[in-house]
């Protein structure tokens, strides 16, 4: 292929929709299908892809490009609309001593706190803001729960466009404090996500505001995918026995997933073997494990959502259906954990590793002692948790506890 300058060589082909499977053309605007309102996903010439990206190739890219090492399997298609705030490539830390008192040899934290903004978030909004970029879009906005707004706010800061975001009134203060110094418009919204979701319908159109909802904009997926590319390169392009991810609407999930699939597909990972994938939620928001119990294909809206982790406070995944059927694709399960759990492992974790996870991450050690008691997981698999973001971003909420 030949090496176009200022070309990123994407080799993004076409979306196609996961529901009717459509397919669209991405050189327009897109949400979600315009036929069924299914998730769309990006699709990739793969052959032309392995023309330039290569184990080797990667090899010889730093680290310092973050995720854009990728940019082949990315969806932006020229080098100066890439907005980056130098997000990916955080490390994959084996866990000696927490894993010792687990009794497991083999744990690996993905610590995605590393990134702007302190969470995985920034990973989708990078890819999501720099397509928007390419695409003409002006402004921007979403319902948030706090740290997808925060990248958002930051994001577009960068791209010098506009952002919109509807948070719920308690997102913890050190997000909202964030969103407002990047100077973004900010309302909070009474009660849940799912709230501040119709606040932004309410004003969206008249606005001119490019709605990028969790899974209802194709390219946030695309950044979070990245996690599983780095997940089997540091391990040698292998696939680790399971995934746990806690779990909101659904992106992070269903991104490494995607994203280890592509590695299947480009012959990277030799072996054809999906990890199990494991949904976290709280015992105070807990629609997909519930769903996924009483083996429905759609998850029921969780009433009166309440958790100190705020992330995955999501009554309604929009890709529900895309969930639970990687959870049952991948012979994985969903597991749910109570605050009090989560706060202990917040401890444990910065304790044992020198770590300070987000609730949400640490609530992916909660399930994973459940799931070692409970003999699904054994002691000697490969096991990835994700810590998707910093403790810091929870000061406020997590001093009443120490
Ligand atoms: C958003 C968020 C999650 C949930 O991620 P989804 O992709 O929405 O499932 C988990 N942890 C943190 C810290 C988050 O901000
Ligand atoms: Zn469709």
């Amino acid at each position: 292929m030949p090496m176009l300058a200022g070309s990123t060589n994407s080799a993004l082909k076409n979306l196609r929709c996961t529901k009717c499977g459509r397919v669209y053309n991405p050189d327009k605007i897109n949400t979600v299908c315009p036929s069924c309102s299914g998730v769309l996903y990006a699709e990739y010439d793969i052959e032309l892809a392995k023309e330039v990206l290569t184990p080797s190739e990667l090899a010889r890219r730093p680290r310092t490009l973050g995720l854009w090492r990728y940019r082949e399997l990315l969806p932006v298609k020229r080098t100066a609309n890439i907005v980056s705030l130098g997000e990916g490539a955080t490390p994959l830390l084996q866990a000696y001593r927490l894993g010792q008192e687990l009794g497991i040899s083999k744990l690996y934290i993905k610590d995605e706190s590393l990134n702007p903004t302190g969470t995985f978030k920034a990973r989708g909004i990078a890819v999501a803001i720099s397509k928007a970029v390419e695409l003409g879009i002006k402004i921007v906005g979403m319902p948030s729960a706090g740290n997808a707004g925060a990248a958002l706010a930051a994001y577009a800061s960068k791209a010098g466009i506009e952002a919109w975001i509807y948070a719920p009134k308690e997102t913890p203060k050190a997000m909202i404090t964030e969103i407002e110094v990047y100077g973004a418009k900010l309302e909070l919204v009474k009660g849940s996500i799912a709230d501040a979701a119709k606040e932004l319908a309410k004003v969206k159109d008249k606005e001119g505001i490019f709605d990028m909802t969790t899974m209802k904009e194709p390219y946030r997926i695309e950044g979070k995918k990245t996690m599983g590319y780095e997940i089997a390169e540091d391990l040698g392009w292998n696939v680790p026995d399971v995934v746990i991810y806690p779990t909101g609407g659904g992106t992070g999930l269903l991104g490494i997933w995607k994203g280890i699939k592509e590695l299947i597909e480009l012959g990277f990972i030799k072996e054809e073997k999906m990890p199990k994938m494991i949904v976290v939620q709280s015992t105070g928001c807990a629609p997909v494990v519930k769903a996924f119990r009483e083996g429905r294909s759609e998850v029921e809206a969780w009433p009166n959502p309440k958790t100190l982790a705020a992330g995955i406070r999501v009554p309604k995944p929009y890709a529900d259906y895309l969930i639970l059927e990687v959870l049952r694709v991948s012979k994985g399960t969903a597991v749910e954990v109570s605050d009090e759990e989560i706060i202990n492992a917040v401890k444990e974790v910065a304790r044992t590793e020198g770590i300070f996870p987000c609730p949400e991450g640490a609530a992916t050690v909660a399930a994973l002692r459940k799931l070692l008691e409970q003999g699904y997981v054994s002691r000697d698999d490969v096991v990835v948790a994700v810590n998707t973001g910093s403790g810091l971003k929870y000061i406020d909420v997590l001093m009443k506890y120490m």
